[in-house]
């Protein structure tokens, strides 16, 4: 079994932030890259709020500068999948695709979240040609055009009043005749001028030749008067939810109803386990930015760098 001083799970952001720091300190990080190496960034076109890039920057291209920074300190950087957990006694052990098992003196989980989608053929068809789950990412793109947002909860109607500052009008979407989101938030989308809510509204498709140009909804699913219609769009936004990556960590740390990584503090990577730390959007629902995640990385190293100092084993 290998055992390494400080392995770090997931490639976005908060995990290669975390190695380049926990590689800098001598920590030899060993670092698995997972499913989708780069993580949530390399499914998105340009980064444009990424401080240090003033003309903006392809997402593939940010997550490449920084595994390469990590590769630069002598971060290991590998493919693989963790598949399971067992915190239950340090050093703690993680199986990777099946087989292998590292274990670690500190465990660094930087396993992002996953926006939800519909499930639609066309989210993958127009994916990054009009399909976004991050409004504050891609927004940007759609000054001055017309925006759909599905969903009703406190996501879904930030994103429609952010889009609603460049947008020229926004739809929102809304599957059930009222929206689940907070009083303010309601009251700030129904008093908006650029901001349309369609109840009872599901959407069944996409259409465009270039790109999205349309939206096929049904209004009243399932309803004697069920009726279908199309809409004309150019940009279709997600906000149905999240889904922390948390899942083989649950049985061992304290996660919120949805799934995310509770901290002992909020701000700071230390879970109740001495040792492990969660950074980046596995630990918070609330600001899922590439910058609050890498953030949240070069905590969690700084934590590990002090913890493994502490104990003598560096
Ligand atoms: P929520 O789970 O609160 O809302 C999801 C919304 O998406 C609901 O309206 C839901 O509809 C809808 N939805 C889910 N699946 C589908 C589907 N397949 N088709 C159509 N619609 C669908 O998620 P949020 O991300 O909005 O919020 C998560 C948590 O984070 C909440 O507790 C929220 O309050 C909090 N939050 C707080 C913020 C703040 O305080 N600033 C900002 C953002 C989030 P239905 O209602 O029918 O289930």
């Amino acid at each position: 079994m290998e055992k390494v001083n400080c392995l770090i799970i997931g490639s976005g952001p908060a995990g290669y932030t975390a190695a380049i720091y926990a590689g800098r300190a001598n920590l030899n990080p060993v670092l698995y890259e997972g499913l989708q190496p780069g993580g949530q960034l390399t499914t998105t076109t340009d980064v444009e709020n990424f401080p240090g890039y003033p003309e903006g920057v392809n997402g593939m291209q940010l997550m490449d500068d920084l595994r390469n920074q990590a590769a630069r300190f002598g971060a290991d950087l590998r493919g693989g999948f963790a598949v399971a957990a067992d915190l239950s006694s340090s050093p703690y052990k993680v199986t990777i695709d099946n087989n292998q098992v590292i274990e670690t003196e500190t465990l660094i989980i930087a396993t992002g979240a996953a926006a939800k989608y519909l499930g639609l053929e066309d989210e993958k068809k127009y994916a990054g040609m009009g399909v976004s789950a991050c409004a504050t990412c891609d927004g940007f793109f759609y000054r001055k055009k017309v925006v759909a947002v599905v969903g009703g909860g406190d996501t879904a109607c930030e994103e429609a009043v952010y889009l609603a500052g460049l947008a020229s009008k926004v739809y929102l979407i809304v599957r059930k005749p009222y929206l689940r989101a907070s009083q303010i938030m309601q009251d700030r989308v129904m008093n908006h001028e650029k901001i349309e809510v369609l109840f009872e509204h599901n959407a069944e498709g996409l259409f465009g030749d270039n790109g999205v140009e349309g939206v096929h909804l049904v209004k009243r699913l399932g309803e004697a008067d069920e009726s279908h219609y199309d809409l004309p769009i150019d940009g279709f936004f997600l906000a149905i939810g999240h889904k922390p990556n948390s899942d083989i960590f649950k049985a061992y740390l304290d996660t919120d109803e949805t799934g995310y990584i509770q901290t002992l503090i909020p701000g700071n990577p230390r879970t109740k386990i001495p040792g492990v730390f969660a950074a980046g959007d596995v630990a918070d629902s609330e600001f899922r930015q590439a910058i609050t995640a890498a953030a949240s990385g070069c905590k969690a190293a700084l934590e590990a760098e002090r913890y493994l100092s502490a104990k003598g084993l560096i």
